[in-house]
Protein backbone atom coordinates (compact mmCIF):
# COMPACT_ATOMS: atom_id res chain seq x y z
CA UNK A 1 0.00 0.00 0.00
CA UNK A 2 1.22 3.67 -0.31
CA UNK A 3 -0.57 7.01 0.03
CA UNK A 4 -2.01 8.74 -2.86
CA UNK A 5 -2.04 12.56 -3.99
CA UNK A 6 -5.65 13.46 -5.63
CA UNK A 7 -6.57 16.13 -7.82
CA UNK A 8 -7.04 18.95 -5.45
CA UNK A 9 -2.90 19.34 -4.77
CA UNK A 10 -1.66 22.91 -6.08
CA UNK A 11 1.95 21.62 -6.23
CA UNK A 12 3.10 23.82 -3.36
CA UNK A 13 6.01 21.06 -2.40
CA UNK A 14 5.38 21.24 0.99
CA UNK A 15 5.24 17.42 1.28
CA UNK A 16 8.38 17.26 -1.15
CA UNK A 17 10.28 18.23 2.06
CA UNK A 18 8.55 16.53 4.56
CA UNK A 19 9.01 13.32 3.00
CA UNK A 20 11.65 10.98 3.98
CA UNK A 21 11.93 8.84 1.27
CA UNK A 22 12.49 11.63 -1.39
CA UNK A 23 9.35 9.46 -3.33
CA UNK A 24 7.14 12.58 -4.05
CA UNK A 25 7.78 14.00 -7.86
CA UNK A 26 8.10 16.25 -10.03
CA UNK A 27 10.01 18.56 -7.87
CA UNK A 28 9.92 22.40 -9.30
CA UNK A 29 13.61 21.68 -10.95
CA UNK A 30 12.13 18.52 -12.88
CA UNK A 31 11.31 19.23 -15.97
CA UNK A 32 7.44 18.10 -15.93
CA UNK A 33 7.04 20.48 -12.46
CA UNK A 34 5.57 23.34 -15.06
CA UNK A 35 3.17 21.18 -17.14
CA UNK A 36 2.16 18.28 -14.75
CA UNK A 37 -1.05 18.87 -13.41
CA UNK A 38 0.03 17.78 -9.59
CA UNK A 39 2.57 15.97 -7.86
CA UNK A 40 2.76 11.97 -7.79
CA UNK A 41 3.95 9.04 -5.02
CA UNK A 42 5.62 6.80 -6.23
CA UNK A 43 3.95 3.61 -4.86
CA UNK A 44 7.42 1.02 -5.05
CA UNK A 45 9.04 3.78 -2.43
CA UNK A 46 6.50 5.46 -0.18
CA UNK A 47 7.03 4.08 3.21
CA UNK A 48 3.75 4.79 4.41
CA UNK A 49 5.29 6.97 7.01
CA UNK A 50 2.47 9.47 6.81
CA UNK A 51 4.36 12.47 7.29
CA UNK A 52 2.91 14.12 4.06
CA UNK A 53 -0.36 14.30 5.37
CA UNK A 54 -0.62 17.11 7.66
CA UNK A 55 1.80 19.16 6.04
CA UNK A 56 -0.69 19.48 2.90
CA UNK A 57 -2.82 22.63 3.23
CA UNK A 58 -5.52 21.38 0.53
CA UNK A 59 -5.86 17.69 2.07
CA UNK A 60 -4.88 16.19 -0.92
CA UNK A 61 -2.75 13.13 0.29
CA UNK A 62 -5.13 9.86 1.78
CA UNK A 63 -3.96 6.56 2.63
CA UNK A 64 -5.03 4.62 0.08
CA UNK A 65 -7.21 2.38 1.75
CA UNK A 66 -9.39 5.23 2.41
CA UNK A 67 -9.49 7.26 -0.68
CA UNK A 68 -13.30 8.13 -1.55
CA UNK A 69 -14.97 6.14 -4.41
CA UNK A 70 -14.48 8.83 -6.47
CA UNK A 71 -10.71 9.54 -5.83
CA UNK A 72 -10.25 6.05 -6.27
CA UNK A 73 -8.95 6.50 -9.85
CA UNK A 74 -5.88 8.15 -8.14
CA UNK A 75 -3.97 5.26 -7.23
CA UNK A 76 -3.18 3.97 -10.72
CA UNK A 77 -2.72 7.58 -11.53
CA UNK A 78 0.33 8.23 -9.13
CA UNK A 79 1.74 5.01 -10.09
CA UNK A 80 1.50 5.68 -13.69
CA UNK A 81 3.34 8.60 -13.33
CA UNK A 82 7.02 6.30 -12.71
CA UNK A 83 5.90 3.65 -15.13
FE1 LIG B 1 6.70 10.13 1.65
FE2 LIG B 1 5.82 9.14 4.01
FE3 LIG B 1 4.13 10.51 2.41
FE4 LIG B 1 4.98 8.07 1.68
S1 LIG B 1 3.69 8.57 3.46
S2 LIG B 1 4.86 9.90 0.37
S3 LIG B 1 7.08 8.08 2.49
S4 LIG B 1 5.97 11.35 3.44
Amino acid sequence: MAYVITNTCTKDELCIDACPVDCIHPKNDEGQFETTEQLYIDPATCIDCGACIPVCPTNSIYVEADLPPELVEYTAKNAAYYN
